[in-house]
């Protein structure tokens, strides 16, 4: 009984009864039985749903009843605030909680007041590096899907971060929360924890195989679904869901098809809505729209007034929260996802239909089938406990060979080991070089010592792997100057710290400084940034050495390099995930790379070398995006223009700011004189916008196209706006009052009230 727990702040018992929370289940009472509320280390390796959640308040609540402090980690940055808001019940108890989000380079010492602290892993790496002072007075961690250590680009830093924790903290209470996976005996000697292991469900699982007019169970049982003529499968069995008044998950495998699915199937909700559903989708839709006026808002806004969604990493955050809570409110009868949505997301849903089981795989090279434990985790997300009588998770098949084939391989397997890939070289230049800059390793021997307390040491079976990239590694380092061996002693130079407290990779750093090393050595090559991209459009040769002839630099100074070259800078560093080449992307982007040649920091590779001139050209596609946005382009524009979602331009952008940052620390550190330049285009970055409207854009409210309009009506400037007719700003904002105000109060005119202004219509353009 929760009302029987003890060693939690006094009420907590009491409360949890009145959530309806009155039993433990079985495997968190396994987990109480192992000690989880006495401070004993714990891997809960249980499937979705089962109340993992719990496991982890009960370990945090019950160290900081003892004057501990305890850490959340999420595996995605999406989750944390909802963590927070979670764990912000127990506030009246006198339990304090905080999300460190924001910049990886800052220590966010006001977090040493909080009880509990909510974090990515990254984050909480960033932490580390950046030495804040409450990392070591941390008596719980809790890592939620610790299976994540798997997956190769963010699992080393949550490996790694784990065993610093532990190093810090000798005693350090662990808590990893897992799915169900092949060698959690493993991960528990790893974390060196005792092991809560079950197949236990709050709801009945029935899994099956839709094939031909019928859902096939594992337990042998079948239920007709048929198919008429051209139906697709996964459209039956949403229709078959809503007859019986239940909600559908259906999974597919790229953001596209999650879109037209949800097309598709939003006829089918669209049937069997009551008119006051009808209604309320109607107004649900109209929040959609207003949350931003691009084509992905639109798409969305249609279907969800027709009773289906779309959820995919792709959307705006807020458009991601509406969907998810409708969806749970079952006013949303059916949401085709990405997996992403199975990640975390608490959404169960009567059905679940897992439609695609193979995804494209860039590094594969074709189609590639998804791994047992992500279609369980899928499956996972059927059934609601209290709702509905049964959960039931479909695959589809298209013949009886295929039927047999998902049995075979999902249904009936067990899911995968989790492996670490820590010893990836990127992965571990990264983490060579902040283990050695924030102390925790001087010497080579200490170096190995450390990495030994690492999920890849108790896996490996071959001692000499890791040694040897740690050397090749270690090399790198050397060459590039971010470290420096004196008799066996390693030490991080005052670049090197930098590099590692800016939780940039190495690379990243190595790229950067050889561009903005290389323009200076070369006294650029262009004039000046403002003059050679005057136009939105492609910016020609000749154009720009007419710019050149008609002002030579004459001081000797080196000029500035573009916003174009140092978004190309960035974007070709290993930190920047970069666009893909399409089909003619090819060619337009030579076109481009020789059109502009003049302003590329660095060396441009030979067209003859095909790998390394195709990743350059994919650096150019995405510094062309940047720029686009840079310039003012409007965001549907550039999602048509690159195909993207309005969720990437924001994800571009977002990383581009943050290396644009680094970049500028670094030249400042080296002396370079172009921080200046890199400066501007990161505040041009920052808010979209070109350089005259950067004092505006700045303005809380504002942003760029109300910017533009404000510019376009002759009000130019902060000070322009304190001074003029109010009227001209009213018109320019196109009428609107409250925004017109909350603006003026912004820069602080003395009396921004627009009471008894008129609004002069000639004054702005109707449209801009
Ligand atoms: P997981 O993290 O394992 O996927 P959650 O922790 O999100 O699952 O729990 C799923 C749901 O079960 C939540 O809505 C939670 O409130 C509920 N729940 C958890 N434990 C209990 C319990 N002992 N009794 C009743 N409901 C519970």
């Amino acid at each position: 009984k929760t009302a029987d727990l003890t060693g939690l702040p006094a009420g907590v018992p009491e409360f949890f009864h009145e959530e309806g929370v009155e039993e433990l289940y079985p495997p968190q009472a396994e987990a109480v039985e192992a000690g989880v509320t006495d401070g004993e280390s714990l891997v809960a390796s249980i499937p979705t749903a089962s109340g993992k959640t719990l496991i982890a308040e009960l370990a945090m609540l019950s160290s900081v009843q003892r004057g501990g402090k305890a850490l959340y980690i999420v595996p995605l940055r999406a989750l944390a605030s909802e963590k927070k808001a979670e764990f912000e019940r127990f506030e009246q108890f006198g339990v304090d909680v905080g999300v460190s989000t924001g910049n990886y380079d800052s220590t966010s010492e006001w977090l040493a007041t909080r009880d509990i602290i909510v974090a990515t892993s990254e984050k909480v790496d960033s932490l580390v590096r950046n030495n804040a002072s409450w990392i070591s007075e941390l008596t719980c961690v809790v890592s939620d899907e610790v299976h994540l250590v798997d997956d190769r680009h963010r699992g080393p830093t949550l490996e790694v971060t784990l065993a610093k924790l532990q190093k810090i903290n000798p005693g350090l209470q662990v808590v990893a929360l897992s799915a169900t996976v092949g060698n959690a005996e493993e991960v528990a000697d790893w974390l060196d924890a005792s092991l809560v292991r079950s197949d236990w469900r709050p709801i009945d699982l029935k899994t099956g195989v839709h094939y031909g007019n019928a859902i096939n169970f594992d337990d042998g049982s079948q239920r007709e679904v048929r198919v008429e003529g051209s139906e697709k499968q996964e459209a039956a069995l949403v229709a078959d869901t809503l007859e019986e008044g239940g909600s559908s998950l259906v999974f597919v495998n790229s953001r596209r098809n999650a879109e037209a699915a949800a097309k598709r199937l939003a006829d089918v909700s669209d049937a069997a809505l009551t008119s006051g559903e009808r209604d309320e989708l109607a107004e649900l839709a109209a929040e959609i729209r207003d949350v931003s006026d691009t084509e992905t808002s639109a798409d969305l806004a249609r279907t969800v007034a027709k009773g289906a969604a779309f959820h995919h990493a792709g959307l705006a955050a807020d458009h991601r929260s509406i969907v998810e809570s409708a969806f749970r409110d079952r006013l949303i009868k059916v949401v085709s996802a990405t997996p992403t949505l199975a990640a975390g997301v608490n959404t169960p849903s009567r059905r679940v239909v897992v439609r695609d089981w193979r995804r494209y795989d860039g590094e594969f090279g074709g189609m590639k089938p998804l791994n047992v434990l992500e279609i369980h985790q899928m499956m996972g997300r059927a059934g609601r406990p209290g709702r509905d009588p049964y959960g039931e998770a479909v695959l589809l098949g298209k013949n009886a060979d295929e039927m047999d084939e998902l049995f075979e391989r999902y249904l009936w397997a067990d899911p995968e080991p989790v492996r670490s890939k820590l010893a990836a070289e990127p992965a571990l230049r990264t983490h060579v070089l902040a283990t050695i800059a924030s102390g925790f390793a001087n010497s080579r021997e200490s170096l190995l010592e450390f990495l030994d307390r690492t999920l890849y040491a108790t896996q490996t079976d071959d001692e000499g792997r890791l040694e040897q990239v740690t050397d090749s590694v270690l090399r790198y380092l050397e060459v590039n100057e971010f470290i420096e061996r004196d008799d066996g002693t390693l030490r991080a130079t005052n670049i090197g710290h930098t590099v590692s407290r800016l939780y940039l990779d190495p690379m990243s750093a190595a790229e950067i400084i050889d561009g903005l090393r290389d323009w200076e050595r070369k006294g650029g090559e262009t004039q000046d940034a403002s003059a050679s991209e005057a136009e939105s459009g492609f910016v020609s040769a000749s154009d720009l050495r007419k710019d050149e002839n008609s002002e030579s630099p004459s001081t000797g100074e080196v000029p500035k390099p573009t916003a174009l070259g140092l978004y190309h800078l960035v974007s070709r560093t290993p930190d920047m995930y970069q666009l893909y080449l399409k089909s003619g992307d090819r060619s337009t982007y030579t076109e481009l790379c020789y059109e502009r040649e003049g302003e590329f920091l660095g060396h441009v590779p030979s067209e003859y070398d095909d790998v390394a001139f195709e990743d350059w050209l994919s650096a150019l596609k995405t510094a062309k995006l940047l720029e686009d946005w840079s310039m003012e382009v409007d965001e549907d524009r550039i999602t048509e223009r690159y195909g993207v979602g309005p969720g990437d331009i924001r994800g571009k952008v977002d990383t581009a700011e943050w290396l644009l940052g680094a970049a500028e620390q670094l030249a400042g550190e080296l002396n370079l004189a172009s921080n200046v330049a890199v400066r501007e285009a990161k505040k041009r970055i920052e808010y979209g916008v070109r350089e005259e409207l950067l004092d505006l854009a700045g303005v809380r409210n504002i942003g760029r196209k109300r910017a533009r309009r404000l510019f376009e009506a002759g009000v130019e400037s902060r000070a322009d706006l304190r001074e003029a007719d109010k009227s001209v700003i009213l018109a320019a904002l196109r009428g609107r009052r409250k925004t017109a105000e909350t603006v003026l109060e912004n820069v602080g005119r003395r009396n921004p009230s627009m009471d008894d202004v008129e609004a002069d219509e000639s004054a702005a353009p109707v449209e801009f």
